[in-house]
């Protein structure tokens, strides 16, 4: 690659050159059995990624989204339920909770990890309560790639006997205190979008328990509520199937998967040690570790210096990205929802500080000095 051709963010091609034919084999697969909903491949992925996450049951979906609404429906929650998600997330995560006729009640998140606060959230469910609405469920997000911290979220949880699901859009693959994602909580949601760590060719989604009743009820949900049969209806549901020829590209890029997860933590190690100088990088928690869907650096010191960094990298032809630049209790279509009392200085501080660089199983270190190397001239720009 010639040094001013522009970097891919996602390198969806490096990919699809390492897996070769195996991918247009098993889709040719599929198209040839005719089975295209439900068929064989969907229950084969299923297993193959409970046994990955470590979960005895694993419900397959068409989206990450889906899979959020598919918990949610199977707990029953409705109007008047408080459900708990963190403000600094992808929009998905309450959207949900709001379709259903619930209360999102956003919640501030650490400074350090992204990821829900629960001593934020500690005081959410008391506001929550205060105000008479009746606490459900709560949504920890793993933001970027890194697991929540379940451990005391879990505590808080069962103290105030409500729910917990994970979202793991963003973390499939990672761990914490030696558990995989997916593991955490009543129930985990998780998406196979393109971009994600583990991503198929469209849209998908699936739901990780180990709680048999509930998944069962979730696979009626998935087919209109069915019972016995099809044509049998005895819950209000949706069509969440997932294609069986998005279930064949994933049982393959599953193959890969592990290894593409120590890829992009060595990428993020050299990201990390080539800007730990001059930028606040990414903290783990001592016993996790992530799957790095974004790769994140802290830029403080007011928004002229991130904009700066930009311009240098853009100049650079290094892509960035800013997740989040607007955290939810601000959004239009959200900001009338509850938040924790006393604001989220953490949410908003984090909007304005926060950009994400190239991060994919494909960087090699040529690539990524290029990238250091304009996030470094866009600093000196700035200063
Ligand atoms: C991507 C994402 C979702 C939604 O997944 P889709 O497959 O796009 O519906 C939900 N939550 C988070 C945190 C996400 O990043």
């Amino acid at each position: 690659m010639a040094s001013k051709d522009p970097l891919p963010f996602i390198d969806l091609g490096a990919q699809r050159r390492r897996l070769g034919p195996a991918v247009h084999d098993a889709v040719a697969r599929v198209l040839d059995s005719g089975a295209y909903i439900l068929g064989p491949e969907v229950f084969e992925l299923e297993q193959a990624l409970a046994r990955f996450c470590g979960a005895t049951e694993c419900v397959s979906c068409g989206s990450g989204t889906e899979a959020l609404a598919l918990v949610l429906m199977a707990k029953g929650v409705r109007q008047g339920d408080a459900v708990f998600v963190p403000s600094f997330t992808f929009v998905a995560t309450a959207e949900v909770v709001a379709w259903l006729g619930a209360t999102p009640v956003f919640v501030d998140v650490d400074a350090e990890t992204f990821n829900m606060d629960p001593a934020s959230l500690e005081a959410a469910v008391h506001h929550a309560k205060a105000t008479g609405l009746s606490p459900a469920g709560v949504i920890p997000v793993d933001l970027f790639g890194q697991p929540a911290d379940y451990e005391a979220i879990a505590g808080i949880a069962a103290a105030h006997g409500v729910w917990l699901m994970a979202d793991c859009a963003q973390s499939f693959g990672a761990t914490r205190a030696g558990r995989r994602a997916g593991s955490f909580g009543d129930a985990s949601a998780t998406s196979f979008f393109p971009a994600k760590p583990l991503g198929c060719y469209g849209d998908g989604g699936a739901v990780t328990t180990d709680d048999a009743e509930l998944a069962e009820i979730m696979r009626s949900l998935r087919v209109h509520g069915q019972g016995e049969d099809k044509y049998t209806n005895i819950r209000i549901g949706m069509n969440g199937r997932m294609d069986t020829v998005q279930a064949a590209v994933l049982l393959e890029k599953l193959r890969i998967f592990p290894e593409e997860l120590e890829s992009r933590a060595a990428a993020a190690r050299r990201y990390s040690e080539a800007l730990g100088d001059v930028v606040t990088v990414p903290v783990l928690a001592p016993d996790a570790t992530s799957s790095w869907a974004q790769y994140t650096i802290r830029l403080d010191g007011g928004p002229a210096r991130r904009e700066a960094v930009q311009r240098a990298c853009a100049e650079a032809g290094v892509p960035t990205a800013i997740y989040y630049p607007i955290p939810l209790h601000r959004q239009q279509a959200y900001r009338h929802y509850p938040s924790v009392p006393g604001g989220l200085p953490v949410s908003d501080s984090l909007s304005a500080e926060v950009l994400s660089l190239p991060m994919h199983a494909y960087l090699d270190a040529a690539a990524q000095e290029r990238v250091v190397d304009a996030v470094r001239a866009g600093l000196r720009a700035a200063n």
